[in-house]
């Protein structure tokens, strides 16, 4: 696997242009957009399509599975508002390149995966690339309760409606972002924990992700 780890001029040029095409579609924040021109997304393709690495689209990564489009990461990652230091949740580690953007953030990244194989290969591929995240296998729709709580949790998966057992895993203070809808199209929404028992919910863009599928979900 090592004969791919290989970024030189081409990636790094082709990485700034992604980022600035991403800031011309919105994407605010400097440090967001930063960690999109530091990550090498390449890493996560096959040699045969490196050339769609730094198109601003989904790519499927194996098990009828995507990794994100970067316009969504960013998006997602914007509405954290990422601190360094925050402890963060991420439900849905798919191929691990959402999960490297939060730790180029500063974030310390508990992230789970409802696929094995997905699961085994990213706990594998993200320390050799030199990113550190705490890695897990099952259904995140739960949260991981023995690590709670958290300052911010994303899911990266539609789900059919916002799990109460993840709102309860907030800090006070903490931000949940998830994709809430149908199977078609998800609306993306911003829970905010204001109290132990007040949220602030807002309801933003629509997108469209895979399922999120366990207890709470599909
Ligand atoms: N953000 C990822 C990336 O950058 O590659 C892509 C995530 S992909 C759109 C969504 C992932 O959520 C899939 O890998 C899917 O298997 C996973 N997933 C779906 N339901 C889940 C659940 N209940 N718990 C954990 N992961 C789940």
């Amino acid at each position: 696997m090592a004969h791919k780890f290989v970024d030189n001029y081409r990636e790094r040029g082709a990485r700034k242009k992604l980022a600035e095409k991403l800031k011309d579609r919105g994407i605010q924040d400097k440090n967001v957009l930063g960690a999109i021109a530091k990550v090498p997304r390449h890493y996560f393709f096959d040699e045969t399509f490196w050339l769609q690495a730094y198109k601003d689209i989904a790519f499927p990564i194996g098990d009828g599975q995507t990794i994100s489009q970067p316009y969504t990461v960013a998006y997602q990652t914007e509405l954290l508002h990422i601190k360094k230091g925050d402890k963060v949740l991420e439900v849905g580690t798919g191929s691990g390149y959402q999960t490297c953007i939060l730790i180029e953030l500063g974030a310390d990244v508990y992230t789970i995966e409802r696929q094995e194989n997905l699961y085994n290969r990213t706990k594998l591929v993200l320390p050799h690339m030199g990113y550190q995240a705490h890695f897990f296998c099952g259904d995140g729709s739960k949260g991981i309760l023995d690590h709670a709580p958290y300052d911010k949790i994303l899911v990266t998966a539609g789900a059919p409606f916002v799990p109460e057992i993840l709102l309860k895993q907030l800090k006070i203070g903490g931000i949940l972002v998830i994709p809430v809808g149908d199977e078609q199209t998800q609306k993306m929404l911003t829970v905010i924990r204001v109290s132990e028992t007040e949220y602030e919910k807002f309801e933003l863009d629509t997108f469209r992700f895979v399922p999120l599928v366990g207890d709470q979900a599909w």
